[in-house]
């Protein structure tokens, strides 16, 4: 894989290089990171440039994943047409010149054709190399370095290795494990792009969860908290739009467990059910153009339940601003939180932020339904069991 990130950058540069070395003005296109996603470049003219993206696998949704890095040794104005094939432009591009502060790309500088779906970039391009991606790049590396930070700073919790990924790459669970039977479980990043729910909510989820308010503490002495920080590390590290290193969707395959990542979820969630544990409640971190919006259980289903979800919804609801938009699913989908309700038995929403969302906003409210479902979760009397 590696090979062929390096060949493209490669490639790019010395087209690019031979192209306009004469003028001393050659713009230098990086995908040489992981997480990035450029096909080719081709050159108009001497400052007019088409970047072609494409999905590693199809049929694909809408979800064109772009990032790559640009620069050049003279500073000069570029135009840059973004182009998806038969896809069309879908997020705002993020701009940073260390792949760690992100900026949205301003009015003036973007312009998209809603007929063509291609987007057009007027950027400044100089020796300080530019990165420029579809959402905030987070690769696997930059979220085990953010987990292990973490890890560090709050000794209870333990990571282990729950199972390998397509790549045969470690795929992680963070325990922080409780002397009851009860359980709950979180899950990230299953879909590559989707990093505004699937990384900016999920890491201010967990990050109150593990929080040394008296909430946090009562709350992980009631429950053990099971998380998958990031489902698909291949995925996000190859700049996929959707699926994982074998071109599948993870979350269509909750029942069929085709794929070892969602393999490794159910294996090591049913061997802790097996030793006696309890699933209360899951969360999966997606993020969607129409969110925010959570997915819940269809109403047939929730007469069944112990309406955790209700009570959660109105509690964020009472106690802040937020409004919950709950959007019912059939129980029968593949997806994950479906495997929650009909073979654990415990409720499960999908938590779906949206692509564009003020990101204060999104750790503001991750924040807040954290705090939410703790007390929800800690208040229920028919979930008192020890
Ligand atoms: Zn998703």
């Amino acid at each position: 894989m590696n090979l062929k990130y390096q060949t493209v950058i490669l490639f790019l540069s010395i087209t690019l290089f031979f192209s306009c070395s004469q003028e001393k003005k050659e713009v230098i296109f990086d995908t040489s990171f992981l997480g990035a996603r450029l096909d080719s470049i081709k050159k108009i003219d001497n400052n007019t440039y088409q970047a072609y993206t494409f999905p590693a696998f199809e049929p694909v949704n809408k979800s064109p994943w772009f990032a790559f890095g640009v620069s050049s040794p003279k500073e000069q104005k570029i135009t840059l047409h973004l182009k998806y094939g038969k896809y069309k432009h879908r997020y705002i591009p993020k701009v940073s010149t260390d792949k760690k502060n992100w900026h949205t790309i301003s009015k003036n500088q973007i312009k998209v054709d809603t007929v063509s779906g291609v987007a057009t970039l007027q950027i400044k391009v100089s020796p300080q190399k530019k990165y420029i991606a579809a959402q905030e790049v987070f690769s696997s590396k930059d979220t085990y370095s953010w987990l292990n930070t973490t890890i560090k700073k709050h000794p209870f919790l333990q990571k282990e290795i729950a199972g390998k990924t397509v790549l045969n790459k470690n795929n992680y669970v963070v325990v922080s494990e409780s002397k009851t039977k009860k359980a709950i479980v979180l899950i990230a990043r299953q879909h590559p792009p989707e990093v505004p729910g699937g990384t900016l909510s999920f890491t201010a989820f967990f990050e109150e969860l593990i929080g040394e308010t008296e909430l946090a503490k009562q709350f992980r002495k009631a429950y053990t908290i099971y998380t998958f920080p990031l489902l698909n590390p291949d995925g996000a590290d190859m700049g996929n739009w959707r699926h994982n290193a074998n071109g599948k969707d993870l979350n269509r395959d909750w029942e069929d467990f085709t794929q070892p990542e969602t393999q490794t979820v159910k294996n090591y969630i049913t061997s802790k059910i097996n030793e006696g544990k309890k699933v209360k409640f899951g969360i999966d971190f997606h993020t969607s153009y129409s969110g925010p919006y959570l997915l819940v259980l269809d109403s047939i289903n929730e007469q069944k339940t112990k309406k955790i979800i209700p009570k959660w919804i109105q509690n964020i609801e009472t106690n802040s601003d937020f409004k919950v938009e709950a959007r019912r699913r059939s129980q029968k989908l593949p997806y994950c939180y479906n495997w929650f309700f009909n073979t654990l038995n415990s409720e499960a929403v999908t938590y779906e932020e949206g692509d564009e969302i003020d990101r204060k906003i999104i750790n503001q409210r991750a924040k807040t339904y954290a705090n939410q479902l703790m007390k929800t979760l800690l208040t229920n009397t028919t979930n008192n069991e020890k």
